[in-house]
């Protein structure tokens, strides 16, 4: 089998297609035939060597990818709720399940956790290992690009803005980044939920496509980087109830000072910078709220693919590329130039 396997960190070019073994399938495993991957940013992290010991000491060459789904082609011989032909969508986070983090129901904290495509050979390659558990099965309605497309994606806007925010109908909501696959995921999550939205994006093209998406009001921010005056103008002066941080350090300064008294924040990543700076007397005379938030638990991955097999809940899909021409994907992410998923077939 095939598998993009990185050989050093520092740059996409350092992925190579290599032809290698298939996996032995453990006895609490199962084999997946990898139909589509989606790709992240944290990936491009990884290859890109910006997050040191990003891979925990897994030894390279590896295959990177958190996200992929497919058909399953064997099944290890302790596992009794998979079999052979069942569609699939992979959980990365593999957590230990007997930790008091897992006991708690927030299995996205467990310390003991390995990781699909960090800490083990993840999504980039044709035929995947993956523990049986950890293997959620999709709907007929639900294609494997779709699943491919929402599942980080979809399942990290809804533990940020429903489980953390607990977001309500009418409050208004502001996305920084919308543009990213986690801020398009964001937009969708927060409009099921009835919440009115601002987002800002970085060109007219994508201010545009936001607009379609059913972004009410929508801030460039490469015009608009101090964009707080704005967001307090859209509001009549009171505020925003929810702000979905996507860039980080850039834009949580000018984020936090159009929250309403009580208002939440909600860190979702750190591409432009991994330090910002507060004001403290506005976060304690307004009684800020600021949430960390780590991916999400199985319960919300399934609730994410029951929304979408019933039609509440459509990938946006930048664009398609096949397995072949992975690495011209990451190129495209990393040049940001993509309105919502980037997806590979294989
Ligand atoms: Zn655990």
């Amino acid at each position: 089998m095939r598998a993009w396997r990185l050989h050093a960190v520092g740059s996409i070019d350092n992925l190579r297609l290599d032809e290698v073994a298939e996996p032995a399938c453990g006895p609490d495993d199962v084999l997946i035939r990898v139909r589509a991957i989606g790709l992240n940013s944290s990936e491009l992290q990884l290859i890109n060597g910006e997050w040191e010991g990003y891979h925990h000491g897994r030894t390279l060459p590896m295959a990177p990818g958190i996200e992929a789904a497919g058909e399953v082609i064997a099944v290890g011989e302790r596992v009794a709720d998979r079999a052979v032909g069942d569609r699939v969508t992979v959980h990365y986070w593999w957590s230990c399940g007997v930790c008091d983090q897992c006991l708690d129901g927030w299995e996205n904290t467990c310390l003991q956790r390995r990781q699909f495509g960090r800490t083990v050979d993840g999504a980039y390659q044709e035929v995947a290992r993956v523990p049986a558990q950890f293997a959620i099965p999709l709907a007929d309605p639900v294609s494997f690009e779709a699943a491919a497309a929402l599942s980080t994606a979809a399942a990290t806007a809804w533990h940020m803005l429903i489980r953390h925010a607990a977001l309500r109908a009418g409050e208004w909501v502001l996305i920084t980044g919308a543009s990213s696959g986690i801020g398009v995921a964001g937009v969708q999550v927060a409009r099921l939920a009835g919440a009115r939205v601002i987002g800002t994006a970085g060109s007219p093209e994508k201010l545009r496509r936001l607009r379609e998406l059913g972004v009410q009001h929508v801030i460039d921010h490469r015009e608009e980087p101090d964009f707080t005056r704005h967001v307090l103008a859209i509001t009549g002066g009171r505020g925003v109830d929810v702000v979905y941080d996507v860039p980080g350090a850039a834009t949580i300064p000018p984020a936090l000072l159009t929250l309403r008294p009580r208002g939440r924040l909600v860190l979702g990543g750190y591409m432009s910078g991994k330090t910002a700076s507060l004001d403290l007397i506005a976060g304690i005379a307004k009684e800020w709220r600021i949430y960390g938030s780590a991916t999400w638990t199985r319960p919300e991955l399934r609730h994410i693919l029951d929304l979408t097999a019933q039609g509440a809940l459509t990938p946006v899909i930048d664009s398609v590329f096949p397995f072949e021409a992975l690495p011209e994907g990451l190129r495209k992410m990393e040049r940001r130039d993509v309105v919502g998923k980037i997806v590979v077939t294989a």
